[in-house]
């Protein structure tokens, strides 16, 4: 028997943290339903899958299939190509329910994917290459990533050091190296982003190409972390030539595909991804809680004052982040004729989703603290039972840390936040180009006529060496 504050799990009730605290006046009635249908799927497939996944490291195929029969690995590819059309709610809401009553690492195998997708999504107008693969996504469950992360720049994965893109006769000449690339030798599409073209030392300068498994060297089967096991993460090396219909978009076009298309999908779906994974760590606390019983008092544990306020701490923040989150994702909705990537075929230079950059930053912090702190706090409240391999609060606590680590940091999501805050948007300084001058004219103020006089000959001759490349550039 279920009511409305909870929901048929294997023939029980779920005896997680009741439906009253979701916020999901948020969703439509067919989200509702399609919410409800992913629930069934993680019930039957993707939790046993989870525990499979972890302790063996699996890659959990047969969970990225449940959801191409489901019908979400496309979630936001536009109706016209055969897609859901789903909004940013509703891909929240999917990473949500996945990473809550799922697995957390098909979660980021999830996000991955939808990142990458939507890359390809914004610029598949007048590329018929990109969209017939997005067209096929479903179908012929093509689950794709997102090979970005550098292995000199690390989680400033905006900045492709080790990377170049040439034009050849044949198309385009891409090589990089990614250190991280998550479904690592399972992923049958790669996109990619490297200098451009017509890179001449400016980091902004970036391009995206889509490749295929030939094209890349995927050091498979190198995963072995603390946690998401079954993410198969590992490091991806490119030399490749590739046809010219696998640029997506154009020479010079990765930045705006980083700010309208990249970022906002990854932080609606960290959101998403790690807000679920702590309602989840709540729910596995709850049955913990109010099934443990201490026989000299013939009361569970949940009668603890210290355990209700561990789940009154841990639940509040948990729905501050998810206001948050959803909040963010609504007003994405509103800025965009309801999740629409259609404005950028008529105007490719439109940056809606660009205006919620700001906004975005802090919806990856919040979530990504409340998972470490439901995960910890939880971990506490299952006591020694929950230190145990056996219990799914050890798996959660450490797959919640993964989150605080993935790109951007939360340190440097911080840091950003807060340059933003106090001194304007300008001073973020993305691709690292301004002169910090305080921070010059306090070193140059250090030497002495000697050192400043070395250090204008150093100038004078760099400045020579750069002039003469220019006369007379070589090919
Ligand atoms: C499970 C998992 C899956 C992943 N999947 C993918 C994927 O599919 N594709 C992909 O491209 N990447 C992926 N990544 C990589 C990820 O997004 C990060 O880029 C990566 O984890 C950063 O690691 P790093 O060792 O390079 O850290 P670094 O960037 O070297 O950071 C190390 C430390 O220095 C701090 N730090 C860094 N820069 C600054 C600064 N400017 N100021 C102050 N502190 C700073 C950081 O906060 C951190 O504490 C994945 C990572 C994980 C854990």
């Amino acid at each position: 028997m279920t009511d409305d504050l909870t929901f048929d799990w294997g023939g029980s009730p779920y005896t997680g943290i009741n439906r009253e605290w979701e916020p999901d006046w948020f969703l439509t009635d067919e989200q509702r339903d399609l919410q409800q249908q992913l629930i069934e799927v993680c019930e039957k497939v993707i939790r046993p899958n989870a525990i499979i996944g972890d302790r063996t490291g699996a890659y959990p195929q047969k969970s990225v299939e449940a959801l191409a029969e489901l019908g979400v690995l496309g979630a936001v590819v536009p109706k016209k190509y055969g897609g859901r059309g789903e909004n940013n709610v509703g891909i929240m809401m999917l990473t949500e329910t996945l990473a809550r009553y799922g697995c957390p690492s098909t979660t980021v195998i999830y996000m991955m994917h939808m990142v990458a997708l939507a890359g390809l999504v914004f610029r598949a107008s007048g590329n018929p290459h990109i969209q017939d693969l997005i067209s096929r996504i479903d179908s012929d469950c093509l689950v794709g990533t997102a090979s970005y992360t550098d292995p000199e720049t690390g989680g400033h994965f905006w900045y492709p050091k080790v990377s170049s893109a040439t034009r050849v006769p044949q198309g385009w000449h891409v090589q990089k190296k990614a250190a991280w690339t998550t479904s690592c030798g399972y992923a049958k599409w790669y996109l990619t982003q490297t200098t451009s073209p017509d890179f001449t030392g400016d980091y902004s300068d970036l391009a995206v190409f889509l490749l295929y498994p030939d094209e890349v060297d995927a050091k498979t089967g190198q995963w072995d972390a603390m946690g998401m096991h079954a993410n198969q993460s590992g490091p991806v090396e490119i030399d490749a030539v590739i046809p010219e219909d696998r640029i997506v978009g154009w020479p010079g076009d990765g930045a705006a595909s980083n700010d309208e298309a990249i970022d906002p999908l990854a932080f609606v779906q960290y959101a998403g991804a790690y807000n679920g994974l702590a309602m989840g760590a709540l729910d596995v606390g709850k049955q913990h809680a109010t099934k443990r019983a201490h026989a000299q008092y013939g009361r569970t544990i949940a009668d603890y004052l210290t355990v209700q306020d561990a789940f009154g701490e841990v639940l509040s923040n948990t729905l501050a982040s998810r206001m948050y989150a959803y909040g963010f994702a609504k007003e994405l909705d509103d800025r965009t004729n309801n999740g629409s990537w259609e404005m950028y075929e008529t105007d490719p230079d439109a940056r809606p989703r660009t205006t919620m950059t700001q906004w975005s930053l802090p919806a990856k912090v919040l979530a990504t603290k409340a998972a470490w702190e439901a995960t910890d706090k939880m971990l506490q409240v299952c006591g020694g039972r929950g230190y145990s391999k056996s219990s799914e609060i050890e798996r959660l606590f450490r797959d919640g840390k993964a989150g605080w680590i993935m790109a951007p940091t939360n340190e440097v999501t911080r840091i950003l936040v807060g340059k933003w805050a106090l001194f304007g948007a300008d001073a973020v300084d993305w691709w690292n180009q301004h002169v910090d001058e305080p921070a010059l004219n306090n070193e140059l103020g250090k030497l002495d006529v000697d050192g400043k006089r070395d250090l204008a000959a150093r100038l004078l001759a760099e400045i020579a060496e750069d002039d003469a490349k220019r006369v007379a550039p070589t090919n």
